[in-house]
C-alpha cells in the first residue's frame, strides 16, 4: 500500500434531512491534505451527500490523488446476518441487498419497514428493534420486550469501542442501525461507480486509488471547542488527524484481520491516535496567579507557566527533508535498526573467528564484498574474502583484519596474530535497534536528528503545526520605520526586535502593525488578528496607567492577570486571554521587552508550540565587573565575552538599545543580595542559551 493525498471524514446519519441552517445530527464531511484542512461541509440530506461525494472523489480521481475516507457507521453486520440474509459471506452482498430495497428521499424514506421486513423472515421478534415512527410497522418492535435472536448482539469490533451502539437499534439518540442501513446503499453506488478504483477496508487490500475505511470518531476525538458543532469538529479533527499520520503508521494500524464484519480504524491504536488529537482550548483563566501575590520571584512565575501552559497547535505531518526546527508531536520509533546487518568497520579481509599469536596463512575466495551489496555469496571456513567499509558481513565472516596489517602473497593473505573474534566490524542495531524511540514527543529537531531519523528509515514525521505569533506594538508615540517622525515622536523598535526574536525562537511571526493608544482600535487590532494568529505578543501599554490600555482591554474582557515579577529590567506583564488566543502583553521598553521575551515569553511560547520546557542553558565565567546588588529582585545585565572573562554593558540604563545590540548575552544575578567582584564566577547566558 503507498500512502493517500487527500483524507475525507464524513459524519453520517440516517435520519431525515436537517434543517438549511448548519445544525448537529445531520451530515457533515470534511476534506484534509498533509498540508491543509478545509473548512467542514454541512450536507442537508443524503441525496446532496451522495452527489457531493461523487464529484468530490471525481475532482480528486482527475488530479491524481489517492483517497482515504472514512464513514462513520459499520461496514458490515454480526457475524452471520449477511449469509442468513443474503446466501453469500461476500459483504457486498449486504450492501446490494440493501440498495436494491431501500427508498430514500430527503423527508421520506423505508428504513423502519426494511427492518420489520427482515425481521419477519426471522421470527418476526428480531433481530432489529425500535421504531422512530409515530404508526407502527409489521415486524419492528418499538422496545426489547419480547425480543429474540439468534444473531449475536455485537460485532467483535463492538466488543472493543466502549460506548459504541450495537447496530440492531434503529432509533434512539446515537444509534447506528439506521445510520447503516442508510449509508450502506450510497456505498454500493458509489463503489459501483468509481469501479474498478475502489477498495473497502477490511475487506480488501487497499492497492486501488480510493479507500473506503470505518471511522467512529468518538474512539479519540475531544470536546469540541467553542463555536464548533460536535459532528463538524469530529470530521474536522479526524481528517486532521489522519492527514497527520505517518504513512507506515497509518498503514500498520489498517492492517487487520478480514472478517465480513468490518473493523473500526483505529481500535487498539486509540493511544497513538489521541496523541495527535487537537490540544484542548486553553482556559480563560490560565494565567490567573494565586491572589494575594504581589511580586512574584522569577521561579515562580515560570513555574505557573510550565505547569498551565500547553500545546496550542494540532499535528501534521512533514517530510523528514523538511522537518529542521519543527516540533515532533509524538514519539517516533525506528522501523529499522541501524546499522541493518552487520558490516565492516575498516576496509579489509574478512574471515571467521579469531586467530591466537602467530602467522597466518588464508586463501582468498574470488569474489569482494563492497558496500551496498547483499550478503548473499558465503566465505568457507579456513578462507578470507576482500571487503570494503560499510559492506554487509556475508555468512562464514564474523571478523575483519585492516588491509594495512596483511601482506599479499598470490591469491594468499598472510598477518600476525592475536585478532579477536569480532575485530573491526559492527553488530547489526548497535547503534538502534529496530522499534527502539529515536525521538520523543516535544523534541525540536536538529540536523543530526534528521540524520538518524533518515537512517532508521522514517521518511515523514507526526510533527506541530508552526506556532504563528503575532506581534503588535503599541502607543502613540511610535511611528514605523521609514515614517515621519514629529518631535516627541519615536521609531517603534520592539517590532522588528520581536518579529526577529519570535523567527529565532522558531515559531512563525506574524507582523499585527501598531496602533495609537486607543482603546477601540486595540480592540479592532486583537479581533482581526485572532483567526490569524494562535498567540499574540504586544509591547506597550502593559501597565495600569491611564494610557495602558492593553491591560485595561484585558481586564475588560474578565480575562487578564497582571504579572508583577521580581525582576531587573522589567514592569509588569499582562496575561490574558482573547477570544481563545493568550495575550502576551510585554513592557514598551524596549530592554525590557527584550529581556521579558526571553525570560518568560520564549518558554512559555515553546510549551505552546508542543516543544519540551526549555530553562535556559548559562554556565559559570569569571566576572570582567565589580557590582553590588540589593536583595529583591532577580537582575539581567547586558553582557559578552571579553577573553576568558564576562564583561557588562557601561550603562544599566533601560532605554539603551545600543546595550542589547552590544551584548553577546546576559549575566544572570541571584534573587538574593550580592556583592561581585573582578574574577568571581557569574552566571553567563549567551543568547543561544536562551534558544536564538
Ligand atoms: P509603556 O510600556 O507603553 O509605558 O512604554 C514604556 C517606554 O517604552 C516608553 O518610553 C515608550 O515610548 C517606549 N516604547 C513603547 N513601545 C515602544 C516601541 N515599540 N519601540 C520603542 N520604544 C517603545
Ligand atoms: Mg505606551
Amino acid at each position: 500500500m503507498t500512502g493517500f493525498d487527500t483524507f475525507i471524514m464524513v459524519d453520517w446519519s440516517g435520519g431525515n434531512q436537517g434543517g438549511v441552517k448548519p445544525q448537529a445530527d445531520a451530515i457533515w464531511a470534511c476534506v484534509a491534505s498533509r498540508s491543509t484542512v478545509q473548512p467542514p461541509v454541512y450536507l442537508r440530506h443524503r441525496q446532496k451527500a451522495e452527489a457531493w461525494l461523487a464529484d468530490t472523489l471525481a475532482a480528486e480521481r482527475a488530479a491524481g490523488r489517492r483517497v482515504l475516507i472514512g464513514f462513520d457507521f459499520p461496514f458490515g453486520y454480526p457475524a452471520g446476518f449477511g449469509a442468513a440474509l443474503t446466501g453469500s459471506d461476500d459483504p457486498f452482498a449486504l450492501w446490494d441487498w440493501f440498495a436494491a430495497r431501500i427508498e430514500d428521499a430527503p423527508t421520506a424514506n423505508n428504513r423502519f419497514d426494511v427492518a420489520g421486513a427482515i425481521n419477519q423472515r426471522f421470527g418476526g421478534k428480531g433481530p432489529f428493534w425500535a421504531n422512530g415512527l409515530k404508526r407502527d410497522v409489521p415486524g419492528l418492535p418499538r422496545t426489547k420486550a419480547g425480543y429474540e435472536t439468534t444473531f449475536p448482539d455485537r460485532r467483535a469490533a463492538e466488543t472493543h469501542a466502549k460506548g459504541a451502539f450495537t447496530l440492531w437499534q434503529m432509533a434512539g439518540v446515537g444509534s447506528v442501525g439506521s445510520q447503516a442501513m442508510m449509508g450502506l446503499p450510497v456505498l454500493s453506488r458509489l463503489r459501483a461507480r468509481f469501479a474498478p478504483d475502489v477498495a473497502v477496508w477490511p475487506f480488501e487490500p487497499l492497492d486501488r486509488p480510493i479507500a473506503f475505511v470505518e471511522i467512529w470518531p468518538s474512539l479519540t476525538v475531544g470536546v469540541a471547542p467553542d463555536g464548533w458543532i460536535k459532528d463538524q469538529w469530529q470530521v474536522h479533527d479526524v481528517a486532521r488527524m489522519m492527514a497527520a499520520l505517518p504513512p507506515a503508521q497509518l498503514a500498520q494500524m489498517l492492517d487487520v484481520p478480514v472478517t465480513a464484519e468490518g473493523w473500526i480504524f483505529g481500535l487498539g491504536h486509540e493511544a497513538e491516535l489521541r496523541a495527535l488529537a487537537a490540544p484542548p482550548p486553553l482556559k480563560n483563566d490560565c494565567f490567573a496567579l494565586p491572589s494575594g501575590v504581589t511580586w512574584a520571584p522569577v521561579d515562580q512565575a515560570l513555574e505557573a507557566l510550565r505547569s498551565r501552559l500547553g500545546p496550542v497547535v494540532g499535528p501534521e505531518s512533514c517530510d523528514v527533508a523538511d522537518a529542521l526546527g519543527r516540533v515532533l508531536a509524538t514519539d517516533v520509533t525506528a522501523p529499522r535498526a541501524h546499522p541493518p546487518l552487520p558490516n565492516t568497520a575498516v576496509d579489509g579481509y574478512g574471515f571467521a573467528g579469531g586467530r591466537a599469536e602467530g602467522l597466518h596463512r588464508l586463501p582468498l575466495v574470488a569474489h569482494q564484498m563492497t558496500a551496498g551489496r547483499a550478503p548473499d555469496q558465503g566465505v568457507p571456513a579456513g578462507t578470507a574474502v576482500r571487503i570494503l567499509t560499510g559492506a554487509a558481513l556475508p555468512p562464514g565472516v564474523d571478523t575483519v583484519i585492516l588491509q594495512e596489517d596483511i601482506t599479499r602473497d598470490g591469491d594468499d593473505i598472510l598477518f600476525h596474530g592475536p585478532i579477536k573474534p569480532g575485530a573491526n566490524t559492527r553488530k547489526a542495531g548497535e547503534d538502534v535497534a529496530a522499534g527502539d524511540c529515536v525521538a520523543a514527543a516535544g523534541r525540536v529537531l536538529t540536523p543530526a536528528d534528521l540524520a538518524l531519523l533518515s537512517a532508521v528509515g522514517v521518511a515523514q514525521v507526526p510533527v506541530r503545526a508552526p506556532l504563528r505569533v503575532g506581534v503588535l506594538s503599541t502607543g502613540d508615540e511610535l511611528v514605523a520605520a521609514g515614517g515621519d517622525a514629529g518631535p516627541g515622536q519615536i521609531y517603534d523598535a520592539n517590532r522588528p526586535m520581536l518579529l526577529g526574536l519570535v523567527t529565532r525562537l522558531g515559531h512563525r511571526a506574524v507582523d499585527l502593525g501598531q496602533v495609537p493608544d486607543d482603546r477601540a482600535a486595540l480592540r479592532d487590532r486583537l479581533d482581526s488578528a485572532v483567526g490569524q494568529v494562535d498567540v499574540i505578543v504586544t509591547s506597550g501599554g502593559a501597565s495600569a496607567g491611564d494610557a495602558d490600555h492593553v491591560s485595561a482591554l484585558l481586564n475588560e474582557a474578565g480575562a487578564m492577570a497582571q504579572w508583577r515579577i521580581a525582576i531587573k529590567p522589567g514592569r509588569p506583564l499582562a496575561l490574558g486571554v482573547w477570544q481563545g488566543k493568550p495575550v502576551f502583553g510585554l513592557p514598551g521598553n524596549p530592554v525590557a521587552a527584550m529581556v521579558c521575551t526571553l525570560v518568560f515569553a520564549a518558554p512559555a511560547l515553546a510549551q505552546m508550540a508542543g516543544a519540551a520546557w526549555c530553562a535556559p542553558r548559562g554556565f559559570d565565567v569569571p566576572a570582567g565587573f565589580e557590582k553590588r546588588k540589593k536583595a529583591g529582585r532577580r537582575e539581567y545585565l547586558r553582557a559578552r565575552m571579553e577573553g576568558d572573562k564576562v564583561q557588562v554593558f557601561a550603562s544599566e540604563g533601560s532605554g539603551r538599545i545600543s546595550g542589547l545590540s552590544w551584548a553577546d548575552g546576559l549575566v544572570e544575578l541571584p534573587d538574593g543580595a550580592v556583592h561581585i567582584r573582578h574574577g568571581d564566577p557569574v552566571r553567563f547566558i549567551p543568547w543561544g542559551g536562551f534558544g536564538l
